[in-house]
């Protein structure tokens, strides 16, 4: 196969990423074109089965909303490399910080040689997350450390060994996280035995609660905790950690009164709440952490993806006297905290306040649900249509009064737009859920393109699926 070199063809591919790269959609081959074909061929040969892709398009520069792939193509991005470039890709002032950093020094470990960079980051955290209370933090590599190690501290601060967790919750993939988190395929499937002590509880899921969705909240938090009363024993429950709205599980918000009527149960039950707000956090949901939608101050917080603009940090900050719990030596991690990760996050946090990227996060949520209810009005097949802010969803049904999960469709639809040069995601326990998670700071001629773009890739299942085909949108 000879691979058209896209400099040849005028195409040219940009040198830098960043805010600079034009933000328009542009297609000069098929998706995925000959350059990314061809590494997905080196690929079979050296990267494990195992890791999954979402689309097969290889990144040579990203910035802004758009991602530009080895051929050329510059695709819309509504998946921020999972809520993770908030700030834009290669933001300006992250990856100036991260330069002036790694110039410095790399790394010494904050337990050998400390430096000021965690200590900022820790103070940005204890200033940001809900609540006045006094308040530590630890910083870690992953999303996964950081709910590992929260459930690691409360237990220390309880003296008790049983976690509560919820029904399609994800929480990651090491031994102690693959126990909470619920889905079996991919992420759990052949992986145990799990850790033992942590209990599934249902979650306030409206779309399918069977009382219907205003008495949901209510309903089910009445049923976590009863079932936590008598069948594990409050008394004996460290922690339950909640996601305030599900990320993988497929951006379920739970029903009103679901978390501030848990919480409150765990204050009084001595019980350690714990929001992961990992795929939340930092102003995604149209404000800094998802659990303020509904007043509700955590505990213990878990934070990742968002906080550094692409760099990997992870963090939980909580209550001082619950944080400072764990003996000296007891939490840590020889990168946990990396230098340039602390740079890269300080500069995020930066942007995220200056620039107001939780209003910029409403407003998309603005532009973006009213376009997806529109769907929903048009095709039977779309069941619900729910989120917050920059974290919106479509769950996918067979149609026609048969709300049954549609995998099927679901991944035709998610191909659909791939094709189309828009990047989103797939999520739920049934492999249901179309999600968008922009980054924050895309341009709205964009994020309309965008829509545009999903538009049309739902007019082409319709008309697949049952001609003649609905009407086109307007606009
Ligand atoms: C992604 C995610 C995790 C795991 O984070 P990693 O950085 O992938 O380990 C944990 N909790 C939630 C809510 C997540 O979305």
């Amino acid at each position: 196969m000879t691979i058209p070199n896209p400099a040849a063809t005028g195409i040219g591919l940009p040198a830098t990423g960043g805010p600079r790269l034009p933000q328009e959609p542009r297609l000069h081959t098929e998706i995925p074109g000959p350059r990314s074909r061809a590494l997905a061929a080196r690929r079979v040969g050296a990267v494990a089965r195992g890791v999954g892709e979402t689309l097969p398009v290889y990144a040579h520069a990203a910035g802004g909303g758009v991602v530009v792939d080895v051929d050329g193509n510059s695709l819309i991005d509504f998946g921020s490399g999972i809520a993770v470039v908030s700030v834009g890709n290669a933001a300006d002032g992250v990856v100036e910080a991260v330069r002036e950093q790694i110039g410095r020094f790399t790394h010494t470990c904050f337990m050998v040689t400390p430096y000021e960079g965690y200590i900022a980051v820790c103070e940005a955290l204890n200033r940001l997350t809900p609540g006045t209370h006094e308040k530590r933090s630890a910083l870690f590599n992953s999303g996964a450390e950081a709910v590992e190690n929260a459930v690691k501290i409360a237990r220390s601060a309880t003296g008790r060994g049983a976690v509560v967790v919820f029904e399609h919750a994800y929480h990651g993939r090491t031994n102690l996280t693959m126990a909470m988190t619920a889905k079996s395929m991919p992420y759990k499937s052949g992986f145990g035995p799990f850790a033992p002590e942590v209990y599934r509880m249902p979650l306030a899921y409206p779309y399918r609660w069977p009382t219907g969705p205003d008495r949901c909240g209510e309903e089910a938090a009445e049923r976590v905790i009863e079932l936590v009363r008598d069948e594990i024993g409050a008394a004996s429950v460290a922690a339950m950690v909640i996601e305030p709205i599900q990320g993988e599980g497929g951006f379920i918000v739970p029903g009103t009164g679901f978390l501030p009527r848990l919480a409150e149960f765990c204050t009084v039950a001595g019980i350690v709440f714990v929001a992961d707000e990992v795929q939340t956090g930092f102003a995604r949901t149209g404000t800094m952490f998802a659990c303020e939608h509904e007043g509700v101050v955590p505990d213990l917080i878990t934070t990742a993806k968002g906080i550094a603009g692409g760099l990997p940090l992870a963090a939980v900050t909580g209550r001082a006297e619950i944080m400072d719990a764990p003996q000296v030596g007891g939490l840590g991690g020889t990168y946990g905290g990396n230098p340039a990760a602390c740079a890269a996050a300080l500069a995020a946090i930066d942007l995220i306040e200056s620039e107001d990227l939780a209003g910029r996060a409403r407003r998309i949520g603005e532009i973006a649900l009213p376009r997806l209810h529109a769907l929903r009005e048009r095709y039977d097949f779309v069941g619900d249509v729910r989120g917050r802010g920059a974290m919106v969803a479509l769950e996918l049904v067979r149609g026609a009064g048969d709300d049954s999960p549609d995998k099927v469709l679901t991944a035709a639809a998610a191909a659909a737009c791939h094709r189309r040069g828009l990047i989103v995601l797939t999520a739920g326990t049934w492999g249901n859920v179309l999600r968008l998670l922009p980054p924050l700071v895309i341009e709205e001629p964009l994020l309309l393109a965008g829509l545009d773009l999903l538009d049309e890739a739902f007019a082409e299942l319709a008309a697949r699926r049952q001609p003649p085909s609905p009407a086109r949108p307007e606009g």
